[in-house]
């Protein structure tokens, strides 16, 4: 049986100390098959994305995506605009097996102060409880429990510079196969430390000391992930802050 898999995103870090919002046309934005053209060989998030689901021989439905360089908090018009005009993409292709999310992590939008949880809850009221809803994250991202009660998993990058968002976007659709396969059933937990890394290269203390924490803590039995997370420290919000999210097997 082929899977199919909508992929699109909404990305922003978004600084709210800046005082100017960032409008739409700050916002490069690809739609339908310019996201395949654009990405596709390319090491992102979405080329993973593209080269495991050629490999797993599922349909990848590109529908839209939207990025902008670091910047002001997000105009409120602008964000509606692009999450109605995302959310109306993956109903005009339903039903599909699973959704494939580029994110960031660190959206803030004006009256939104978590981007990335208001789009997760509207894309899992439109999908439905049964489509499996992936995520892929930045590391500098302000992540909330709240995103995550919506999603199936996410997938944050473990190194600052981001050299292994491609891997992400590999292991994204991978994950929506295996769940889809009922191999795997996490439970996802968001714990929020009293701290904030900024500009943090994970090949220097602390931030690599934390990373093979994490990792140490994948190997013992039933935890499928543990991710550490920066935060975003330009971000004057309720969840600024560093995380660890571990994803852990569900009791039968
Ligand atoms: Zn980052």
């Amino acid at each position: 049986m082929s899977f199919r898999f909508a992929v699109g995103g909404i990305s922003h870090e978004t600084n709210t100390y800046c005082k100017e919002p960032t409008p739409i046309t700050d916002f490069k934005i690809l739609r339908g098959d310019q996201i395949l053209d654009t990405f596709k060989g390319v090491r992102f998030y979405i080329g993973g994305m593209i080269d495991a689901a050629r490999d797993l021989g599922a349909t990848l439905v590109p529908v839209y995506f939207a990025q902008a360089t670091p910047s002001g908090t997000i105009a409120l018009e602008a964000y509606n605009a692009m999450v109605n005009e995302l959310l109306a993409g993956i109903k005009a292709v339903l039903p599909l097996d699973g959704v494939a999310l580029a994110l960031h992590g660190a959206g803030v939008v004006e009256s939104i102060p978590d981007l990335e949880g208001h789009l997760c809850k509207a894309v899992r009221e439109l999908v439905g409880p049964k489509a499996k809803i992936v995520v892929t994250l930045d590391l500098h991202g302000n992540i909330t429990q709240a995103m995550a009660d919506q999603i199936d998993m996410c997938l944050g990058v473990h190194y600052y510079p981001h050299t292994d968002g491609y891997e992400r976007g590999v292991e994204a659709v991978n994950v929506l196969a295996q769940l889809l396969a009922g191999k795997l059933h996490p439970v996802i937990h968001v714990e929020r430390i009293p701290a904030i890394l900024t500009a943090a290269t994970t090949n220097l203390y602390p931030a690599n000391a934390v990373n093979e924490l994490c990792w140490e803590v994948e190997k013992r039995p039933g935890v499928l992930d543990c991710t550490f997370f920066h935060g975003f420290a330009r971000s004057d919000i309720p969840n600024t802050g560093a995380q660890i999210i571990a994803h852990s097997a569900r009791r039968p």
